[in-house]
This record gives structure tokens, sequence and C-alpha cells, in this order.
């Protein structure tokens, strides 16, 4: 801990370095939330917690500046628990290690927490520093962000006094975010029905590799293959001039990253064993063209593979295929309202095949409703054309972007006084808690700015500390510029 000791701002750190030695992974945050409400009632704060646990602290304005508008600092109180592993680390008992290591800030083989660690402390700070001069502030501390945004989702209307918010989860100093895309998960169900394989015919293995991957928000608009999509293509393609029969389909492991491997069990006569192998070695050379700019090092490999399983019967094979290979996947459509910035898209993330259904995992993103529930309706109407079963999970709003927003402005032209500057106003095509705080608060001015983090919820996490200074900078010059109650 000394080495954050020496770091600036000290109040900001000493809160930090608080942080990091009390456990608080997602659903096991009560610890420090007890610990944060307590501090608070000691230096005479109101604090309260709502029925989901939500922290709400308040802090009247410093002298002279009672008429300004009131301000929400947000921050969610949870943190993502990775280790690598060879690290001996208990998430619910042992104290996150930061160090120090060059301009960055570090954690000793897990993730550090700055991640919304940094936003929470400087909250903190804003309490507990008796330099700063701003109007009356409340601190919202959210429960559980990283795995369902339940403290968001429990948020109650007439809580919060302040007609504006600042959130402080977003990643990279210099980006002033205004708006975040909704999501929702779609899982499509398809029975299936198996028979023996006919006389004659041989197994393989097909594995597609080396695809990049990626977010399925942040990473969706950038043209990358997508695994599912690609085998799904090859079969449509080749199943009847191969006489190709299909035994199992497995692709993705995770519904919001872009699958980079997908694996197929097939089965072909003996006669088109070498055409089996000819069209995959097109195949790649096609693919491999097609995707040359941001796709380096695929590989599709066919290998002789014993499997006792049954084939699927014709049509079930059919709809299968038909069903993932007609999936539309990736940007479906840009934003009018801010420029560059994708509105709506889908990631096919996820074929698995069990003995008698597929199930193909999607994970639907927009910045407005109306987008995400379109995407959903397409895929509905196309689990029945194929006879699946469609259902959706988990669905949370977006946060629709407003260039006119008054904080936002205040924030952009502080940043450019500041550090002369002109910082990067943004529309993040991912979650934020914002778009779930409209519900209850409609109304609310909303505005996003954080450190500059990377690596976030993997053991690589770490923070820029001049990154925080500057952000620290940001919040406080903000706070100070607060108009007038209206
Ligand atoms: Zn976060």
């Amino acid at each position: 801990m000394s080495d954050l000791s020496q770091l600036t701002p000290q109040h900001l750190w000493q809160h930090f370095a608080t942080i990091c030695s009390i456990p608080h992974p997602s659903k096991h945050e009560e610890a420090l939330a007890q610990h944060i409400v307590s501090w608070a009632k000691e230096r005479k704060l109101f604090a309260e917690r709502d029925a989901v646990g939500n922290i709400l602290i308040r802090k009247p304005a410093t002298p002279g500046m009672e008429n300004r508008k009131s301000v929400v600092l947000q921050a969610h109180l949870d943190m993502v628990p990775q280790k690598n592993n060879d690290t001996e680390h208990d998430f619910e008992k042992d104290p996150i290690q930061p160090y120090v290591d060059g301009q960055w800030l570090k954690a000793r083989g897990t993730t550090l927490g700055s991640d919304n660690g940094i936003g929470m402390a400087s909250a903190l700070a804003v309490l507990s520093d008796e330099s700063l001069v701003h109007g009356p502030i409340e601190v919202l501390l959210t429960m559980t962000e990283e795995t369902g945004m339940d403290g968001a989702f429990g948020l109650q209307p007439n809580w919060l006094k302040s007609e504006i918010l600042i959130n402080t989860d977003s990643e990279t100093e210099g980006e002033i975010y205004m708006g975040c895309a909704g999501g929702v998960d779609c899982i499509t169900t398809l029975p299936l029905s198996r028979e023996a394989l006919p006389a004659g015919y041989e197994t393989f293995k097909i594995s597609l590799k080396g695809l990049k991957g990626g977010h399925s928000g942040g990473d969706i608009h950038l043209g990358l293959g997508n695994a599912n999509k690609l085998m799904a293509r090859f079969l449509a393609a080749q199943t009847s001039e191969l006489e190709l029969r299909l035994l199992s389909f497995t692709g993705g492991t995770l519904r919001n990253a872009i699958p980079r491997e997908a694996t197929l069990v097939v089965a072909v006569p003996q006669s088109k064993v070498g055409a089996l192998k000819q069209a995959a070695a097109d195949y790649l050379t096609l693919i491999g063209h097609e995707l040359s700019a941001v796709e380096k090092g695929i590989s599709l490999q066919v290998d002789a593979f014993e499997c006792g399983s049954k084939a699927l019967t014709q049509d079930s094979q059919n709809r299968l295929v038909g069903l993932v290979n007609a999936s539309p996947n990736g940007v479906m459509r840009m934003s009018d309202s801010v420029k560059g910035v994708v509105e709506t898209s889908l990631n096919v993330g996820v074929v698995t095949t069990e003995q008698d259904c597929a199930q193909v995992l999607y994970l639907i993103r927009s910045l407005i409703d109306s987008g995400k529930q379109y995407v959903v309706e397409v895929l509905m109407s196309l689990g029945q054309l194929a006879g699946a079963e469609v259902k959706t999970k988990g669905g949370y709003p977006g946060w629709e972007p407003n260039p006119e927003s008054p904080v936002m402005n205040l924030v952009s032209e502080s940043y450019k006084k500041l550090f002369d500057t002109t910082p990067h106003v943004m529309v993040i095509h991912a979650g934020l808690e914002c778009g779930l705080f409209k519900r209850p608060y409609p109304d609310m001015d909303m505005v996003s700015i954080g450190p500059t983090i990377t690596g976030a919820h993997s053991p690589d996490e770490q923070v820029h500390i001049p990154s925080v200074s500057r952000y620290w900078q940001l919040l406080t010059q903000v706070l100070k510029s607060i108009p007038e109650k209206g």
C-alpha cells in the first residue's frame, strides 16, 4: 500500500487503497458497502441504502454554492474477479495487491478493480476533500453491475434529488460518453432428429481456427470473421455436391464475444473424401482473400475422426444450416444522430448441437429500444421458418445519445479549458448503467467520464496514473462550474 500513499491526488488514492483492502467481487460487496456507509456516518453525512443495497450519500454544498444544481456522482461497488492460473487468490477473503509499474498501477496476478474502483474513490474523495468547491452532491454506489446490473435495475424513482448524473465507469481519459447501447440475449432452440449414417460413409472433423475474435459490442464494426457464420456458409454451399451429412456443429463460447473457432463433425461417402478436402482448401483460400484486411491467421483443417453418433436427418440438417446461414450478423444500422457510431448490431455468438436439439445464442445491441426489438422480430421470423423456438433473456435499455446535453457540453468545455485540447465525445456500443437510470429518472442529464484503464475484466487490468490525475482535475473543475438551479 505504501506505493499508493505517494500518489496524488491523495484523497482519491487513499480511498482506492482502502477499496483494494476490502474484498468486493460481484455479489460479495457487502463488507465494502458497510465500511463505506459507516465511514460516511462518522463524517456526519446523510447515508442510506435501498432495498437492493445501493448506497446513497449526500454532502451539502460548500459555502456560496447552495444555489447550484445538485449532481449525482455514480460508480458501481463490485469488481470482476479474474486471476492468472498460477496465482493463489481468494477474491472473497484476500485483499487486492496493487503496485506501481512506471506510469501504471497494476495488481499482482489479479484484476485490479480500477473498474470502477477509481470512480468510486473519486466520489468518496469529493466527500472527504474539504478544499473543494461544489454545489449539493449525491454519491450513488450501485450493487453488482458486472454480473447483471442488479443495482441499476433496482433503482427506485424519487430517491435521488439531483437533475445531473456523472457516471465514472468509462475507460479512456480524453473521451466523454453521452450514450450507450442496450442489449438483449436471444436463444433459438431447434429440435433435431437423427438417423444412422448410410453405408460407406466416413466421418471427419472440420476445425476453423485462428480468427481474431473480439468484443461483440466494441469490435462489431470491424468486419471480423465470425466462425459460426463461416462454417454455416461452407455447409450450405457444399452439402448437396458432397452428399455431406452433419453430425455436430459447435462454435463460440460466449454470447458477447465474436466467435474465433468452430468445429463440425461431418460424414461423406468414400468417393467424396478427396472432394471434401479440396472444397475445404478452396474455401480457406476464398475466405482468406475476402477477409485479408482484418484476419491474417485463419486455418481450416479436415481430420479423420471416429464418431459413434448418429447423423442429423436431412430435414434437421437443412433447418439448422439454413437457420445459421440466414441469420443476420454484425452491424444492422449506423446511428443518424452520431456519425460513425453503430446504432444496432448482433453477434451470432454460440452454436451447439446436442442429441435432440441445437441452440444458437445471439446478443443484440442497440442505442434505441426499437432497434433491438426489430432484430428480435427478425430472429423470431427466422426461427419460425426453421421450426425453432425463440426466446429472449436479460434485456436492458440503451442510453440514447443527446448531443444537446448541457452536462456533456459543460464537461467538454471544461476539458478544453483545462487541457487545451478537444475531447472526443463518444457513444459506446456496449452497456453502461445509465440506460437503466433513465427509467426511474427520465429527465436526468447524464454524462460518463473516467481515467484510462486497459485490460479491464482480466488479470492484465491496469490504470494509467497520470490519467487519474487529469480525470480528477476535470471532475472537480466541472463540479465548480455546475450552473445555478433554473
Ligand atoms: Zn465497470
